[in-house]
């Protein structure tokens, strides 16, 4: 049996029969918070007619409809804290149990019992499930680059990311974000307000995710180095979009990018410094005559970014592109590989291509999602009228839980 659920539960054990839950649901359910946390009352209330909250009675956080309180003592929740965003779903005779040793956990524990609801109705397959996450950051990608989707079609798609099972978003503002000094740069037509932009924030937090602001510091700088005040940075003049690491002012324009960013997202823990697709990269004749290889010259200004983004106290993210080439020696000066790699996601799933051991680390998540993907795609369709289905998949990425650590590492050691 299976459960249209994206992703599939990690563990489902069916009992075979069927039970009528409409009872359990026209009484109040109980909410059992370790701590507070208005975020779960909001979610359990979508599901139930009515709500008790008690805080403190139990370890953990549960959702209980019908009876089967008691069950919270049996329930053997504590395996929840081995695993990332945990959570144990029971439905049988007794009532509907959800227990999770986090917030995070029973919010996916509330998300898939909304799913079974709506695919079940009041009539429920009796199961007892237990699930979790495989990787720590699960991430979809607004490029607000070139798209400008309704304000209301973004903060509708927050439920169905959530709803998915993910847990942050990555937003490449480029100038749909106010960028103040010393650029004072804005989009007239397609830039947040203000209000827009604490309403997305707060949506987000809503749903447990967590928002990643992407500000490109290298390749991708139109919105910058189109301005005469910045045009002289470029690698080559007609390279709009391309800042030249050699230039004086380069990498002080590239901190104060981050800077201005970060302190927009107080709350995040990473920012992601884009450093993609920088094609011109080297050709100018000061990169020239400076002797050093396109690797190294990357390579040296990125350090400079990426300890940018240390001091804001973030972890920084990267895409990878501009060094998948480049030779151990050249890897070993940069001081922070692989600790800031994410790979596109469309370049990890292609079976042709040999990417060794970070191809491998990567395998489950790629497997994992092979099998949910068209189902994914069912889910997503209705929200996706503004672009293409496929344009959607090929954003979406993962960041792979080890790589983080070991950037987390890097951050605590220079505490
Ligand atoms: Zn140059």
């Amino acid at each position: 049996m299976k459960l249209t659920i994206v992703p599939q539960p990690k563990q489902m054990d069916f009992y075979g029969n069927i039970i009528d839950v409409s009872a359990f649901f026209n009484h109040e359910a109980q909410l059992f918070l370790q701590n507070r946390d208005k975020r779960l009352t909001y979610h359990a209330k979508r599901l139930c007619s009515a709500l008790i909250e008690k805080e403190n009675v139990y370890h953990g956080f549960h959702l209980v409809f019908g009876g089967g309180e008691e069950q919270i003592q049996k329930n053997s929740f504590e395996k929840c804290q081995q695993y990332i965003d945990a959570y144990r779903l029971d439905v049988n005779a007794q009532g509907i149990l959800i227990s999770a040793a986090s917030p995070q956990g029973l919010f996916y524990g509330i998300i898939t019992l909304e799913r079974m609801r709506e695919q079940y109705g009041c009539r429920l397959p009796a199961v007892s499930i237990f699930d979790y996450a495989s990787v720590k950051v699960r991430c979809d990608y607004w490029d607000l680059r070139s798209i400008h989707p309704l304000f209301e079609k973004l903060l509708a798609n927050i439920p169905v990311i959530a709803g998915c099972k993910l847990n942050a978003i990555v937003v490449e503002y480029e100038d749909k974000l106010r960028i103040g000094e010393p650029f004072c740069i804005e989009n007239q037509t397609f830039s947040f307000s203000p209000q827009q932009f604490e309403q997305m924030k707060e949506r987000c937090a809503l749903w447990f995710l967590e928002l990643i602001p992407l500000r490109q510091t290298f390749g991708h700088l139109e919105y910058v180095l189109k301005d005469p005040r910045f045009s002289s940075l470029r690698e080559t003049p007609s390279a709009v979009g391309e800042m030249c690491p050699c230039k004086a002012q380069a990498a002080e324009v590239a901190r104060a990018l981050v800077q201005n960013m970060a302190k927009r997202h107080p709350e995040s823990h990473y920012i992601h410094i884009g450093c993609d697709e920088v094609w011109s990269l080297g050709t100018c004749k000061q990169c020239a005559e400076s002797g050093k290889s396109r690797v190294q010259l990357f390579i040296e200004f990125v350090n400079q970014v990426i300890e940018a983004a240390a001091e804001q106290g973030k972890t920084p993210l990267l895409w990878h592109d501009m060094f998948e080439h480049a030779t151990e020696e050249e890897l070993a000066t940069m001081r922070y590989f692989p600790l800031t790699v994410v790979l596109y996601r469309q370049e990890f799933f292609s079976s042709s291509d040999e990417r060794g051991s970070l191809e491998n680390k990567y395998l489950e998540v790629k497997n994992t999602l092979q099998q949910v993907e068209p189902e994914m795609k069912r889910v997503l369709a209705p929200f996706l009228s503004d672009y293409s289905i496929q344009q959607y998949m090929r954003s979406r990425f993962l960041v792979e839980e080890l790589l983080l650590k070991q950037a987390e590492g890097y951050l605590s050691q220079k505490e």
